[in-house]
């Protein structure tokens, strides 16, 4: 296992990218490396004059963008797409020291956003045409939905998919014609500021896409109240923060937030296939995607032989600190966090749940290490039964029938994704539409659905507000421009015609229409 840092991440590129931070001040921030607690770099902390200066530069770039066509502004992707490609091992270098998370993790995520770029190359001319359609007056009047960019879209990131997170919700916003001011996460502000210096790379114009860096709650209020819309990602708590802000300012806005995500296994499930599913939807980037699983529900009859099989898995799972991909299980992103999953767990235990492998913090591998931990017997008094543990954490539960087993599922307040499994995908359907939740899975715990950019992916019930992917996850950053035309001013009574027969004639020609099925 190699533990040494990578040689990419010399100080010089590191001090290139942060010094794209605005931080007037000269307060900074101490950026770690995960596995070792190692200081990486001084991270620039924005005060609210260099956000609204950040703004005001990319409004400015904005205007100048918005005039380009849709054409051009798309060369500029595909050209990113080639760099962010053919940087992806620099970018999972910086992801990994920043997160903590394992080498498999870091590359995937680096495949998001050319997986975006791809999907809105094929898609964004088609959605931002402007639209003509036949007005009230059949022949004589129309009505064109022109799509109109927002402005300066605020995203503010999570530390979990830095580089996803920081960009590929930013790939549309800008492919509409906006500008973009982006907040990262402290601890993982690197990748995120990497991906903007390529996407410069491409041709993006310099100034339209800014990076802001600080604590959520002293940059968030500035960066909403000049923001045109935001897109926020991360947990329930602070997005409600986020989206009461935006509705005192009239702004849209897109949460994305946490999730209690359930896995149901029909009785019917091929083991092999199963477990090694499960596995990933509950130990994948060590238990902090945002869909990943926290409780799964096994039927009665097979319960010791599924049980038994996951645990097993878990067990032999090879956790530790390295630049290479011989671990399967990272470390969490922080000590503060590792004591968090680990309070999840003591709770469970002390009221009554069964720890079946794992359940302690690993300090010998790095300061955040937790090793993945079976449960059994969890309730909904505990933490870990109703509150996201964003960890390697699970509950396994047994269930009598499957009316019993939808029940349990959906007894969340949250509703981001949800995992059914079956070697009959219509038995496995017909649970998947009684589930309430913005994303299922069948046969798969979460990457299907995720990776699937051409449909919207968003949560229900506490899980967020909004969809990120698909045709909306572009014309959510647009406003809609409705210009109509009459060719002749044929609506209401001809001079001197009596008001009586006009209202006769305008119910009568409604009954046409509708007739007629004109729109
Ligand atoms: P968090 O809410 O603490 O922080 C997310 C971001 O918001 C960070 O950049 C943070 O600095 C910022 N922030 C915090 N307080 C703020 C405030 N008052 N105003 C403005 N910004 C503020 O979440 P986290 O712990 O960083 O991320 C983990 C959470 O994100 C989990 O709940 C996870 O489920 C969720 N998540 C959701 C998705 C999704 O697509 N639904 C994806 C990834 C992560």
């Amino acid at each position: 296992m190699s533990t040494t840092r990578p040689a990419t991440l010399t100080d010089d590129l590191l001090e290139r990218l942060v010094a794209r931070v605005p931080g007037t001040t000269g307060a900074t921030w101490k950026l770690t490396e995960v596995y070792t607690g190692d200081v990486l770099v001084e991270l620039p902390q924005s005060t609210p004059d260099d956000i609204e200066r950040a703004f005001h530069e990319a409004r400015a770039a904005q205007r100048l963008w918005a005039e380009w066509p849709v054409a051009k502004r798309l060369e500029v992707f595909s050209r990113a797409h080639t760099l962010l490609v053919d940087n992806a091992l620099t970018t999972a270098d910086l992801i990994q020291a920043e997160s903590g998370k394992n080498r498999r993790m870091a590359v995937e995520e680096t495949c998001d956003p050319p997986m975006v770029i791809s999907h809105y190359l094929r898609r964004a001319e088609k959605l931002l045409r402007p639209t003509r359609r036949g007005g009230p007056v059949p022949f004589l009047s129309s009505s064109t939905e022109v799509r109109v960019p927002k402005g300066v879209v605020g995203i503010i990131a999570p530390w979990n998919f830095p580089f996803a997170t920081g960009l590929s919700d930013a790939i549309p916003a800008l492919m509409a014609g906006n500008a973009v001011v982006v907040k990262p996460d402290n601890k993982t502000a690197l990748s995120p500021l990497y991906g903007v210096a390529l996407l410069e790379e491409a041709g993006l114009p310099r100034g339209l896409f800014q990076v802001v860096c600080g604590e959520g709650p002293d940059v968030g209020p500035t960066l909403i109240d000049n923001a045109d819309y935001v897109m926020f990602t991360g947990s329930t708590a602070t997005g409600r923060v986020i989206g009461e802000r935006a509705g005192r300012n009239l702004i849209g806005c897109c949460l994305e937030l946490g999730g209690k995500n359930p896995m149901i296994v029909l009785d019917d499930v091929d083991v092999d296939e199963w477990v090694d599913g499960a596995i990933f939807g509950v130990f994948g980037n060590t238990g902090q995607i945002c869909m990943h699983i926290e409780r799964i529900y096994l039927p009665e009859a097979r319960y010791d032989e599924l049980r038994d099989a996951f645990v097993e898995r878990a067990r032999s799972l090879r956790i530790g600190a390295s630049y290479d991909f011989g671990p399967e299980l990272g470390s969490l992103v922080s000590p503060d966090h590792r004591d968090r999953v680990a309070a999840h767990v003591e709770d469970a235990v002390a009221k009554g749940a069964t720890v079946l492998t794992g359940g302690r913090a690993r300090p010998d591998l790095g300061p955040a290490f937790f090793e993945p931990t079976v449960l059994e017997g969890v309730t909904g008094d505990m933490l870990a039964g109703r509150t996201e543990t964003f960890g390697p954490v699970v509950g396994l539960h047994r269930y009598r029938s499957v009316d019993e087993a939808v029940r349990l599922a959906n007894d969340t307040d949250y509703g981001l994704n949800a995992s059914v499994w079956s070697s009959d995908l219509a038995r496995a359907e017909a649970v998947a539409a009684r589930l309430e939740s913005g994303n299922v899975n069948i046969n798969d715990a979460l990457a299907t659905a995720y990776a699937s950019k051409g449909t919207p992916s968003g949560g229900v019930k506490s899980s967020g507000v909004g969809a990120r992917h698909g045709d909306q996850g572009l014309l959510k950053y647009t406003d809609v421009k409705n210009v109509a035309v009459l060719k002749k001013q044929v609506l209401g009574a001809r001079p001197g015609q009596d008001y009586d027969a006009y209202v006769k004639q305008m119910l009568g020609s409604l009954k046409l229409m509708k007739r007629l099925r004109v729109r």
